[in-house]
C-alpha cells in the first residue's frame, strides 16, 4: 500500500477537520484507505421509479418523479415539523423532515421536477416518505453512479451532523475521483487468472458505484475472497513455519501401557468418534512433525478418555505430560478421574495449582526435573519459571479458550524440541470460525455422545409460572437429586445482577427452608476459600441447591445434579446457555434444563429461547449463534485475542468462499512452502502490509 492511502481522511475534499473526527470516532475511519474500505451493506435499485397512486407502506426504498408544494409546519414547539405535498399525475403524498428544516424550504422551489428517493413509512396512520433523498434531475449525474446505490451504515450522530449514506456516497466518489488511478493488483496475477477474478481496482470501483449487478456480483466475490484468502494464508503460514522449524518428538511405540490399559482397564467400549480421534492423534505422535491439534467435543462427549489414551503414548515413548486446566476446581476433578486409570496402571500422577503446599510442590518440582514423575496435572501454577521438565512430550490444554497464546508459549520455552499441543474444548465452534480462529491448528471432533445418555429435557417458563417450577425442583429433591440456579451477571449491570441473587437467593431459602433443605450460594465476591467450599459441600451432596452466578465451572462434572433452572435466560447468549445446560445430564437419571425469562422478550432473545428448547446439538447451536450475533461475539473469539472484524466477508454467510480460500491458499505454499517464487513476492508483501495496518492481523501470530 502505499502513502496516498494512508493519508488522512480529513485532507480529502469534502471533508475537513470537523467530519474527519465525526466519521473517525463513529466509524473508525482515518484515512483514504479506511474510508475505501468501508463497505456498503446492501445496494438498492434506482433505475425503477414508482407513481404516487402504487406507493404502500409495504415497500422498501423507492423512487418518484413529481413536483412539491404547500410546505406548512405542524406540530407544537418542542415536535415541530415540516410538511409538504409530492404529487405526479397519478397523486400524491406528504414528505416529512423534523430538523433540517429552513435548508429544505429555501432550496426546494415549487415549480421544479424532482426525484424523491426514501422508505415509506407510516406516521400518525399516514404514508410518508420521511427525510426523503431528494435530486434535481437536470443535474449531471456524476460519471460514477449507476442504477444500483449503494447504502452505508452511519449513526445518530454522523445524521444529526448531515453525514448521511448519501453523504458518505459521495466521500467515496471524491475519492475514488481521486485514487482510482493508483489501486493496484494485491493478488499475484496467476491466480486472478485461475479464478476469473476482476482486478482490484474495477473491485473496489464497482463495490461502491456498481455499473450493473454482474459486476457487482464480481466485486463482492472478489473483495470477500481476498480477505479470506489473506486470514487463510496468513494462519497457514505460519503453520507451515512451525512445521518447517519445528521437529516433533516421533512416538512410535504402542506400548505396554497403552496396551494393558486398552485391553483390561478400558471401563466402557470407545464410541467411533473417540477411536477416530485417538487415530487422528496417534498419526500425529508418530509422524515425526509436532502436533498442534484442537479436539472439540461437546461436553460429555469423552474427552478425558482421549487424553488418557494420549498421555499412555507419550508415556509408553518415555515421554512426560502435562495436562493443564484453567481453574483448581476442574484440575482436581481431571486428577480424580485420571488416578482411577493410574492406580490400576501403577502409574505416577501429581497435581500442582497454586494450593499446592511448598514441601509437596519442592518434591513435584524435583521428580519433574528427574524424570520420575511422567505426568503432573494442574493450573497456571505449571506455566511458573520454576517448573521445568526432564523430557515434557505431550502438553494437554483444557478449555483452551480461557488459556491465552501467549501463556500456551511459555510452555514452549521449558523444552529444547517443542512438546506436542493437544486443546481440548467443549465450545463448540461452526466450522467456518475454526477455521479462522485455529485455523494454524488441525481440528479433531468428537461428534458424537456414549450411547445410553439421556438427551437433556429443555423447557422455558414465564417468571409468573415459578411456583410450578419450584414444585418440579421439590420432586426432583426427593428423588435424590440436585439442582443448579444460575444468574447472570452482567459487568455492566453487576449491582442490580447482585441484588438479582441476593432477592433470589433469599426467595429460593424461602422456598426451600431448613432442615429439609439446604441451599449453597456461589458468586465471584466471595474469597476463593469461601467459594471452594461452597462449591465443594453442593459436589460432596451436603446441599441440594446451588444458588451462583456463572462461576460455575466449564467442565465441573457432578452426576447427581440433574436441573439447571437459569434466571433471566433471556438475558444470557447461546452458547453461554448451552455450556450451563451441559453442567448437568452426566448422570443416569433424566435432566432438565429450565429457561426462567420475563415475557417481554426481543425477537433475537426469543430465537435463543427457541433454538435451546430445540436442540442439544452445540454445533448446530453455534452455528446459529454465529448467524445471529456474528464472530465479534461468538465465545471463544475475545478470550483468544482476536476480535474479529471482517470488513465485508462475513462468517456466517461466506463459508463456501472461505474454504475455497482456504483451499488456494494450501495449494500454493505447497508449491511453494516458504513463499520465495517471484511471482508470490506479491503476497509476501500484503501479507506484512496487513499484519502491520490492522490491528486484528498482529495479533494472530
Ligand atoms: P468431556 O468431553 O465433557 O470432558 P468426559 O470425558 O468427562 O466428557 O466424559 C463424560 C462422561 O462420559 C464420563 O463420566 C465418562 O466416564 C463417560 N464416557 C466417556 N467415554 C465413554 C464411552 N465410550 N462410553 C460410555 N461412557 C463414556
Ligand atoms: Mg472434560
Amino acid at each position: 500500500m502505499n502513502d496516498l492511502f494512508q493519508q488522512d481522511i480529513k485532507f480529502l475534499t469534502g471533508v475537513g477537520p470537523k467530519r474527519a473526527e465525526l466519521l473517525n470516532k463513529e466509524l473508525e475511519i482515518s484515512t483514504f484507505h479506511d474510508l475505501l474500505t468501508y463497505f456498503p451493506y446492501k445496494y438498492i435499485d434506482r433505475s425503477k421509479f414508482y407513481t404516487c397512486r402504487q406507493v404502500n407502506n409495504d415497500l422498501s426504498y423507492i423512487q418518484l418523479r413529481g413536483k412539491i408544494r404547500n410546505f406548512r409546519m405542524e406540530g407544537q414547539r418542542g415536535r415541530k415539523r415540516l410538511v409538504a405535498e409530492f404529487y405526479d399525475k397519478e397523486g400524491s403524498i406528504s414528505l416529512l423532515w423534523f430538523h433540517g428544516i429552513k435548508w429544505i424550504k429555501d432550496s426546494i422551489s415549487e415549480d421544479r421536477e424532482y426525484i424523491v428517493f426514501g422508505k415509506p413509512s407510516i406516521y400518525q396512520r399516514q404514508i410518508h416518505l420521511i427525510h426523503p433523498e431528494i435530486d434535481d434531475p437536470s443535474k449531471k449525474e456524476g460519471k460514477l453512479s449507476s442504477g444500483l446505490q449503494a447504502l452505508y451504515s452511519t449513526t445518530e450522530k454522523l445524521k444529526t451532523n448531515y453525514i448521511t449514506s448519501k453523504t458518505i456516497q459521495k466521500l467515496q466518489q471524491n475519492l475514488l475521483e481521486k485514487v482510482a488511478g493508483q489501486i493496484h493488483e494485491t493478488i499475484p496475477v496467476y491466480l486472478v487468472k485461475k479464478l476469473n477474478l476482476i482486478s482490484r481496482k474495477e473491485a473496489l470501483i464497482n463495490i461502491h458505484f456498481p455499473a450493473n449487478a454482474e459486476l457487482l456480483k464480481k466485486a463482492s466475490f472478489r473483495l470477500k475472497f481476498e480477505e479470506l484468502f489473506y486470514i487463510q494464508l496468513n494462519l497457514l503460514k505460519l503453520k507451515t513455519n512451525r512445521e518447517i522449524k519445528f521437529k516433533g518428538y516421533i512416538f512410535s511405540k504402542v506400548g505396554e501401557h497403552l496396551n494393558n490399559f486398552y485391553h483390561h482397564y478400558l471401563p466402557f467400549s470407545l464410541t467411533e468418534a473417540q477411536k477416530r480421534v485417538i487415530r487422528e492423534i496417534r498419526t500425529d505422535l508418530g509422524s515425526g512433525k509436532q502436533m498442534n491439534r484442537l479436539l472439540q467435543g461437546d461436553v460429555g462427549s469423552g474427552k478425558t478418555l482421549v487424553a488418557f489414551m494420549s498421555i499412555l503414548i507419550a508415556l509408553d515413548n518415555g515421554y512426560q505430560t502435562c495436562l493443564m486446566a484453567p481453574t483448581e476446581i476442574l484440575a482436581r476433578q481431571h486428577l480424580t478421574t485420571l488416578s482411577k486409570f493410574t492406580k490400576k496402571l501403577d502409574i505416577e500422577i501429581s497435581l500442582l495449582t497454586g494450593s499446592t503446599k511448598k514441601a509437596e510442590r519442592r518434591i513435584i518440582h524435583e521428580n519433574l526435573q528427574n524424570g520420575r514423575l511422567s505426568i503432573i496435572v494442574g493450573t497456571h501454577a505449571l506455566i511458573e519459571e520454576t517448573v521445568l521438565f526432564k523430557n515434557l512430550g505431550l502438553v494437554i490444554i483444557d478449555e483452551q479458550h480461557r488459556f491465552g497464546v501467549a501463556q500456551r508459549s511459555k510452555l514452549w520455552k521449558k523444552n529444547i524440541h517443542p512438546p506436542h499441543i493437544l486443546v481440548m474444548t467443549a465450545t463448540p465452534i461452526p466450522r467456518t470460525l475454526a477455521m479462522t480462529l485455529y485455523g494454524d491448528l488441525d481440528v479433531s471432533v468428537i461428534d458424537e455422545l456414549p450411547p445410553g445418555r439421556k438427551p437433556i429435557k429443555t423447557l422455558h417458563y414465564f417468571d409468573r409460572q415459578r411456583n410450578r417450577v419450584f414444585g418440579f425442583i421439590r420432586k426432583q429433591i426427593e428423588a435424590g437429586q440436585q439442582i443448579f440456579i444460575v444468574y447472570p451477571l452482567i459487568k455492566e449491570s453487576e449491582k442490580m445482577d447482585y441484588k438479582d441473587l441476593e432477592d433470589g437467593y433469599e426467595s429460593i431459602s424461602r422456598a426451600f427452608p431448613p432442615p429439609k433443605y439446604s441451599v449453597s450460594v456461589v458468586h465471584g465476591k466471595m474469597k476463593p476459600e469461601e467459594k471452594e467450599a461452597s462449591m465443594q459441600h453442593f459436589i460432596a451432596g451436603r446441599t441440594q441447591i446451588m444458588v451462583a452466578t456463572t462461576v460455575i465451572e466449564v467442565g465441573v462434572d457432578i452426576p447427581r445434579a440433574s436441573v439447571m433452572v437459569i434466571e433471566s435466560a433471556e438475558r444470557f447468549g447461546l452458547s453461554q446457555l448451552h455450556q450451563l445446560r451441559g453442567r448437568v445430564g452426566r448422570g443416569s437419571a433424566q435432566s432438565y434444563c429450565v429457561l426462567m425469562s420475563s415475557v417481554k422478550l426481543s425477537n433475537e432473545a426469543k430465537k435463543r429461547l427457541q433454538t435451546m428448547v430445540r436442540t442439544n446439538d452445540g454445533f448446530e447451536i453455534a452455528e446459529v449463534d454465529l448467524k445471529l450475533r456474528g464472530p465479534g461475539d461468538i465465545e471463544g473469539t475475545q478470550q483468544s485475542g482476536i476480535a474479529f472484524n471482517l470488513k465485508i466477508a462475513s462468517l456466517g454467510q461466506d463459508g463456501q468462499i472461505l474454504q475455497y480460500a482456504r483451499n488456494m491458499a494450501e495449494q500454493i505454499l505447497e508449491k511453494d512452502p516458504g513463499l520465495t517464487h517471484p511471482e508470490n513476492n506479491i503476497l509476501v508483501s500484503r501479507l506484512k502490509t496487513l499484519k502491520n495496518t490492522s490491528n486484528n492481523w498482529s495479533v494472530i501470530s
